[in-house]
């Protein structure tokens, strides 16, 4: 497999390049240079196969060769431990339910991928592989998971303290082994900057192997397109078009459905739907892309006024090479392909309220925000068609929201409940780079 930079169509890497530098020096985006089209037969008879069996079979086409089969099985089975049901509320609405790993949230799938594909690629080295991650609670639960007893790998993970939920920093700092927290005096811009510091640290780096888990890293998409496969495959045969409503952020998500898209999966239409952080709304409505400083709402994983895989989408869109046109030229297919609403928190603690009230069934805000944009669009089509959901979070990670919105009790999932009882292991460091370096010199040089 190889993989060119968003800025770069002419620098290829492989993919074990791609994976452990995360982000290609020109600071553009690694995107896979082919993306193959799945035998019709494969899509045609999905219900024939396992969820495991529909990553691996994606995953294969994809990595064309660079992985052999045995150990591409292997990766798929250490990373696919969960399953992602699809639960329907009506005739034309289904929920897909991506929250049922570690850390409650979709962010499990990419983490673990990422995890098991970095720990096949790191096998042969002498050297172990150090990853550093600064989060401002929710990522970090899902990489510590992602990499816990990873052979040949430790986490380092960098977090604010005090201003992560009790349960995110028992994800972060219960594990052991070989992962390790850090609660810094300071924010989350405090964390990522000494992060970014030891990045830029020539004796640091000559002394360790480090690597990045980002979010933008090529490794965790690719696993969240097997999701619509296995979301298709539930719906079994279907004559009305299929459509997803993806809550978006970064639009990862969102991405990985366009790649399933362009590996043959009949997906008729996108729905993009965000929060009053809808820069890529705007973009789809007006066809100008304007970035701006994000603001706080109830689903805040998606307060992102910049996001970072957009350049992937308009990559994707845009049939000449990159140039400083782009947004344009790729925004009249891009508008085809997708719809993008925004709505704000007094909608969202409504859609939460409705759905339980119309369908019994507990929603995230994350989710009520792709339940509205869902609605908005069939009621503006024509015709009927199948829509799916994506359940981005438990709603449990966001209870009092939820509660306040349906009145009634959310139960926390037994593997996070647990959590509850375990101690907190994490060493309190100030907010200078000077304490990460000494921290990581103390404990991983001889
Ligand atoms: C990260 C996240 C999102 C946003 O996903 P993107 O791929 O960044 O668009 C949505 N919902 C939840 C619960 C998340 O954690």
């Amino acid at each position: 497999m190889q993989l060119y930079s968003t800025k770069n169509k002419q620098a290829l890497v492989s993919l074990k390049e791609a994976v452990f530098k995360g982000l290609p020096e020109d600071n553009g985006l690694y995107m896979p240079a082919i993306i193959p089209i799945l035998d019709s037969s494969f899509i045609r008879n999905l219900g024939n196969y396992s969820f495991q069996e529909i990553g691996y079979a994606i995953s294969k086409s994809i990595f064309m060769g660079e992985i052999p089969d045995a150990d591409l099985w292997a990766i798929i089975e250490r990373s696919l431990t969960f399953p992602a049901p699809l639960v329907q509320l009506d005739e034309q609405k289904h929920v897909l339910e991506l929250f049922h790993g570690p850390s409650l949230a979709f962010k499990d799938f990419g983490a673990r991928f990422m995890a098991s594909l970095m720990g096949y690629f790191n096998a042969g080295e002498k050297d172990p592989l150090t990853i550093l991650v600064a989060t401002s609670g929710d990522t970090g639960g899902a990489v510590a998971s992602g990499f816990y007893k990873t052979p040949g790998i430790r986490v380092v993970i960098l977090y604010p303290s005090g201003k992560v939920s009790d349960l995110q920093e028992k994800q972060l700092t219960t594990l052991g082994e070989n992962i390790f927290a850090l609660e810094v005096a300071g924010t989350f811009d405090d964390c990522q900057a000494m992060v970014k510091q030891a990045f830029l640290d020539e004796e640091l780096r000559n002394q360790l192997r480090l690597s990045s888990a980002n979010s933008i890293n090529i490794s965790r998409l690719i696993p969240q397109s097997f999701y619509y496969f296995e979301a298709y495959k539930q719906l079994g045969q279907v004559k009305d078009p299929v459509v997803f409503s993806i809550p978006s952020g970064n639009f990862g998500n969102l991405t990985a459905g366009l790649f399933a898209q362009r590996m043959g999966l009949p997906i008729h239409h996108f729905i993009a739907a965000t929060n009053i952080n809808d820069v890529v709304p705007e973009y789809l409505q007006r066809g100008e892309y304007r970035s701006r400083p994000s603001k706080a709402t109830i689903s805040n994983a998606m307060d992102v006024g910049n996001p970072s895989n957009f350049a992937r989408m308009v990559n994707l869109f845009q049939e000449t090479q990159a140039d400083s046109a782009s947004e344009k030229a790729a925004w009249t297919p891009m508008k085809t392909a997708i719809s993008g609403y925004g709505f704000d928190d007094e909608s969202t603690r409504s859609a939460i309220s409705e759905v339980f009230q119309k369908y019994q069934y507990t929603i995230d805000p994350h989710g009520a925000v792709g339940y509205l944009a869902l609605k908005e669009y069939q009621l503006n089509e024509k015709g009927p068609s199948k829509g799916i959901i994506l359940e981005t979070a438990h709603p449990s990670k966001f209870i009092d929201e939820v509660e306040a919105a349906t009145h009634e009790p959310v139960e926390i999932p037994e593997r996070l409940a647990v959590l509850a009882h375990l101690d907190k292991q994490s060493t309190p460091v100030s907010n200078q780079y000077s304490a990460l370096k000494d921290w990581l010199q103390n404990h991983f040089i001889q």
